[in-house]
């Protein structure tokens, strides 16, 4: 492991009795606490108060604290100085935010997770389907941006099923070519790379602090004050303005103005926490260790008769630690269901909220497994041994899967 995850030693209870120590590879749909995220939580837990709203001692720490989590968010992002920071409830939050300030069309790629498609398309579809190569995918998002113009072009850092990345500086100099702004969906990407804004030329950007190794409720879009400036709030309430009489509103401006309602400070502390952290740690090495590990993962899969691999771009030279694949014969729900109930292994299993891509892919389902801080090549030598007795033995088991488990 490169870092100290919550849950690290966790026992689970096995279908054949005893237990076995918990392997995650559910890192991409959340991630663990790491410890300094979990010390800085218990830090807070105690005399939180209100933000913005109190004079009393618990209130202005409280407030500070907030505050202060703002700028650590932008100095992780190397955000411009025109660049603000809105703390959202998630990335889907963030993007359903930006989408209610976009001046125009958003033109948007088939490959999408739903939280950066939904929000676009509903208000009229621009999406370019995705080439079997990155450079003729590219080209026909040229094609699109070009035969109309773009306000925004709406773009996953990596993407939530199989980890590739895509080119994310040439895309935004190309959007901006064209007169487009350039959003990049980091829920996937900033766990595991750095994001510098100011050098990549991205505009806008959003990620979940669940995915960054912080407890669940905060996340966060960064990026150009104007259209946030002007934008109806995206909530209305308090904290959004700056007066109000019984008939005229004059709102707040950004990031206050989409900030309304007492806001989550141990939420968005915890995102702080874990951006501090992360930029401590070498981002070789961070790379290094993913890439070490899911080469170790493919590679022993790679063995097992019928075992298949998700790829979107022939040509991709570059993935997070995601490893998304089918087994032949085998229904991905049930190999997912008896990998946890006889080997406490924890995978992702369906359509990874990325319908479209699965349809494209032609696969109706998969398996998922993603790396991080705290994976180990212990837990990728489990899960090897574990598909492949699986596929030796033949379907013995009859695992249905989990009742009420509901899998978009
Ligand atoms: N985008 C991508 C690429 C994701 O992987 C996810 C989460 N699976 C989201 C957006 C949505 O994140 P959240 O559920 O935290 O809003």
């Amino acid at each position: 492991t490169l870092a100290r995850v919550s849950g690290y030693d966790l026992q689970v209870p096995l279908v054949q009795g005893g237990t076995a120590t918990y392997a995650n590879f559910d890192y991409a749909a959340s991630a663990p606490a790491l410890e300094q995220v979990t010390n800085r939580v218990q830090e807070l837990l105690p005399f939180y108060a209100s933000v913005h709203r109190g004079a009393g001692y618990a209130s202005r720490v409280s407030t500070d604290c907030y505050e202060a989590a703002r700028n650590t968010v932008a100095r992780f992002l190397n955000a411009a100085d025109d660049q603000c920071v809105v703390f959202t409830r998630n990335t889907t939050d963030s993007l359903n935010l930006l989408a209610s300030c976009v001046p125009g069309d958003t033109v948007v790629l088939d490959t999408e997770h739903h939280a950066n498609f939904l929000p676009w398309v509903r208000n009229g579809r621009r999406v370019v389907r995705a080439a079997d190569t990155i450079e003729e995918t590219i080209q026909r998002l040229v094609a699109e941006l070009c035969a109309k113009p773009a306000a925004l072009l709406a773009i996953t850092g990596a993407s939530n099923v199989t980890g590739e990345l895509l080119p994310i500086e040439r895309l935004a100099w190309i959007a901006h070519q064209c007169g487009t702004r350039i959003l990049v969906d980091a829920a996937q990407l900033a766990p595991h790379r750095r994001i510098d804004l100011q050098a990549s030329g991205i505009d806008y950007v959003a990620f979940s602090g669940h995915k960054l190794y912080a407890p669940f409720g905060a996340g966060v879009l960064v990026g150009r004050r104007d259209w946030l400036d002007t934008a109806q709030p995206y909530l209305a309430g308090g904290g959004a303005v700056r007066e109000v009489s019984a008939t005229e509103t004059e709102w707040a401006p950004a990031p206050q103005r989409h900030e309304a309602g007492s806001p989550n400070v141990l939420g968005v502390a915890a995102l702080a926490a874990a951006c501090d952290a992360l930029a401590a740690l070498d981002e070789t090495t961070v790379t290094e260790h993913e890439l070490y590990l899911s080469h170790r993962l493919r590679y022993g899969l790679k063995t097992i008769p019928g075992v298949n691999f998700l790829r979107i771009w022939r040509d991709s030279t570059d993935a997070v630690g995601i490893v998304a694949f089918t087994i032949d014969g085998f229904e991905p729900g049930r190999v997912a269901a008896y990998l946890s109930a006889e080997h406490g292994i924890g995978v992702r299993d369906g359509r990874f909220c990325a319908h479209p891509l699965l349809a494209a892919l032609g696969v109706d389902g998969a398996l998922r497994a993603s790396l991080g801080l705290g994976s180990t090549a212990a837990d990728v030598d489990r899960l090897i041994d574990a598909v492949s007795a699986l596929v030796e033995n033949g379907p013995r088991w009859n695992y249905a899967r989990t009742e009420g488990h509901w899998n978009p």
